[in-house]
This record gives structure tokens, C-alpha cells and sequence, in this order.
């Protein structure tokens, strides 16, 4: 309980929902209009063609008025019958709940790891990202063809490790395999390279409250040639999730039902944002936090959750706390003190770790009071750090100049 509202800004530091800058707050708070009139036909063209560009595809992207969860069922609904084989990788818990979700819909599922825990005591497997060659190797046995669709994460939220998608795709096509590949970048997009086209994703799933830097409740799935022709066949049910009426509406810049009208105004200007910077730009600023945030952990003598340097996730960072402490009694105390939210330990990794954001509407000074606001948590809840890791990420920042959207 609160004595009085606290002053200044709440520190949202987790890895998504992000801050939402003030440019997309305002274009949300404008007039609801009538999502069958001729404004609104306008809007709807111009989103659909503006997304396009922030997936790197020409292929249609749909947009539904729905948490990341919806879109991920979506994508299983529309390519997907009851029955068909999925293979999957467990890269943390969201890839786990979408293997969940998947045999909750019917569809036989495969879902490939990492064996065994290391010195920390996590899974080896929720501290690296996709290993391709286990999807080649699987896919290789598979001589009949039995495998529908190859599902990953690229960026997985409760870990911190972005995989490799090329090298999934190259794996596909190595083992000659015509199987789906299916991606969740919901905490990619917009943060870390993505190419939907040129990485050969046949279904891209995304969310607004991450790199979008919009509020909760849209949700993507980009379509592939391949996909929609999958989606003919599917026998999975479906009707509010089909991508046919929608595809049909969309011609005209409409939606079959009452989308979320304000998201998308807010959605236009998101797009109008990172478009205006530039996504090479977007993605070196994400890249450029990561490691400033990580030299941080790294003096606090700290282990980062992902283990691979290879796959450092540009969007968050996992620190693994020493065993016997409670990672959330850590949190909440940096809640109650100064006012800021981290990422907790989700699933198999509860209470042994927690998330820092670096993601969306930031900038180094936001950085720095988020790892001050961190260092003096862990101080005070007694974890012995080896140095000061708010000294390391200064260092880094000052010896790294960001190199654009800065002022002149
Ligand atoms: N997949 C990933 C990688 C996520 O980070 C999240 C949410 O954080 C989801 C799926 C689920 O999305 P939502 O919570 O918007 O339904």
C-alpha cells in the first residue's frame, strides 16, 4: 500500500510491456472513429503496408486485437490439423508454453532441448538459444515427411538469448525437409534484426508491448506464400483466427470484425518512429544497450543468464542471482524503494534469476538509473558483488557513443 502516489516516473524495466513514449500515448487519445468509414479504409492501408516494412516482408501480415498468446494460436490454427506433428525447441518458457499450447489444440508435438543443469543449477537449456543441428538432425530421420511445421523463438523473453533463425532455416533446407518454420519474435521485432522474407519464416508471430513500444493487445502473424497455402488444407477449427476473411477485409484496408481502433493509431505512429530512425539504427541501439548492461553484470561478478556470447539477447538481460537468495525478494524490495519493476524468474528458473529490460523508448541515462536502481537492490538485500557494475556501464557508454538520433 501506497501512503501517497510516488513522484516521478515509474521505472517499467521489464522486457515487455516497454514504456510507451509520449508521441504514441497521444495518438491513442484521439477520437474513436468508425472502423467501417472511409478515414478509417485510409488508416488500414497504410498500417498494413507500414507493418510489412518492420517484418522485412511483401507478404501480408494480419493483425489481431489480441495478446501474443492469441497470435501464437493463430499461427497453429490456420497451418495446422488435429493430429499433424509439430517439432519444437525449448529454448525458456515461452517456447514451454507454446509447446503447451500446442498439445492443448491436438496437434502431436516434439520438443527438443538441451539435456542436464550446470554449475548454477538452471537448465542448460534456458541458458542457450536454438541449436539448428538438432532440427537438421530430426528432420533428416524423418524421411516421410511426417513433420508439419519446425517451431522456435527468436528472441526468448525468460532467458535473454536471440537464436540464430538463418541457421534454422539453412538446417530446414539441408535435410531437403518441406516442413513449416514458424517463428515467435514477439519480443524481437522492432528491437532485433528480423527478415520474415529472407530467412525463409513461413509464419511470423509478434506482439505490440515490446519493441512496438505500444501498450498490450495487438498481435501479428506474417504470412508466407507457403503459409497460406498450408492454411487451404488445415483442418484445425477455426473461425474468429482464419486468416482468410481477414486477408479478404484487409484488401480494402478493413477488418471482418471491430478491431482495436486506437491501438492502431497508436500502431501507425510506432511505425512512423522506427521507420523515421531507421531499423539498421533501431537494431545497433538495442545492441549498444545489451552490452552496456551486461558490462554491468559482469563487475557486479554475476552470471548472465545466457551462457552463449553468440546469442546475447539485444532486448534483456537475465542475471542470475547466488543460490539461496531469493531473486523476487530482490525485486520487490527494488519495487518498494525506488520505484522500479524488473523481469522475474519465470517457470523452471523462478526466483533464481531476474530480467532487466533494455528495450523501446529508453536511453542511456534511463539505463543507468535502472542498473543503480539494481546495484543498490542487490546491496541492500546482502548478495556480494564483486564491483560496481553502474561504474562498468558508464565506462561502456562513454567509450561507445551512440551513433545516431542523437541531438545536434
Ligand atoms: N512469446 C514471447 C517470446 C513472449 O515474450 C510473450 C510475452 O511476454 C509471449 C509469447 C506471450 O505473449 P502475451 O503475453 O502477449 O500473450
Amino acid at each position: 500500500t501506497l501512503d501517497a502516489h510516488p513522484s516521478g516516473r515509474h521505472f517499467l524495466q521489464i522486457p515487455g510491456p516497454s514504456p510507451v513514449p509520449d508521441r504514441i500515448l497521444r495518438a491513442m487519445s484521439l477520437p474513436t472513429i468508425d472502423h467501417r468509414g472511409p478515414e478509417f479504409g485510409v488508416l488500414g492501408q497504410k498500417l498494413l503496408a507500414g507493418i510489412q516494412q518492420i517484418f522485412k516482408t511483401r507478404h501480408p501480415v494480419i493483425i489481431y486485437p489480441a495478446s501474443g498468446t492469441g497470435a501464437w494460436e493463430a499461427a497453429l490454427a490456420n497451418v495446422a490439423s488435429p493430429g499433424d506433428l509439430v517439432l519444437m525447441y525449448e529454448t525458456g518458457h515461452f517456447s514451454s508454453l507454446w509447446h503447451k499450447m500446442a498439445t492443448r489444440l491436438g496437434v502431436k508435438t516434439e520438443f527438443l532441448s538441451l539435456p542436464g543443469t550446470d554449475d548454477t543449477g538452471l537448465p542448460v537449456t534456458w541458458r542457450n538459444g536454438v541449436q539448428a543441428d538438432l532440427i537438421e538432425k530430426r528432420l533428416r530421420e524423418d524421411s516421410s515427411h511426417q513433420i508439419r511445421a519446425v517451431c522456435v523463438v527468436h528472441n526468448e523473453t525468460s532467458t535473454g538469448a536471440t537464436s540464430d533463425i538463418a541457421a534454422v532455416r539453412r538446417a530446414i533446407d539441408a535435410a531437403g525437409h518441406p516442413a513449416l518454420l514458424m517463428v515467435d519474435t514477439i519480443s524481437g521485432l522492432a528491437c532485433a534484426d528480423f527478415r520474415h522474407d529472407e530467412w525463409g519464416v513461413d509464419v511470423t508471430i509478434s506482439g505490440s508491448q515490446k519493441g512496438l513500444m505500444l501498450p498490450p493487445g495487438i498481435s501479428f502473424n506474417a504470412i508466407s506464400p507457403k503459409a497460406i497455402e498450408a492454411s487451404k488444407q488445415s483442418k484445425m477449427p477455426k473461425s474468429y483466427w482464419a486468416w482468410d476473411e481477414i486477408l479478404e477485409s484487409n484488401k480494402t484496408g478493413y477488418w471482418p470484425y471491430t478491431p482495436n481502433t486506437n491501438l492502431l493509431y497508436g500502431l501507425h505512429e510506432a511505425i512512423e518512429m522506427i521507420l523515421e530512425e531507421g531499423l539498421d539504427n533501431v537494431f545497433a541501439r538495442h545492441q549498444r544497450w545489451g552490452a552496456g548492461v551486461r558490462a554491468a553484470v559482469n563487475a557486479w561478478g554475476l552470471p548472465i543468464q545466457c551462457a552463449d556470447p553468440a546469442v546475447y539477447s539485444p532486448v534483456l538481460t537475465g542475471v542470475i542471482t547466488p543460490a539461496g537468495v531469493d531473486a523476487d525478494a530482490i525485486r520487490r524490495l527494488i519495487y518498494q524503494r525506488f520505484d522500479m519493476s524488473l523481469g522475474m524468474g519465470l517457470g523452471k528458473v523462478k526466483g533464481r534469476m531476474f530480467r532487466i529490460g533494455h528495450l523501446g523508448d529508453c536511453n542511456d541515462l534511463t539505463l543507468m538509473a535502472t542498473l543503480s536502481g539494481a546495484e543498490m537492490g542487490l546491496k541492500l538485500s546482502g548478495v556480494k558483488i564483486a564491483g560496481s557494475g553502474v561504474q562498468a556501464a558508464m565506462d561502456y557508454f562513454m567509450a561507445h557513443p551512440q551513433q545516431s538520433g542523437l541531438r545536434a
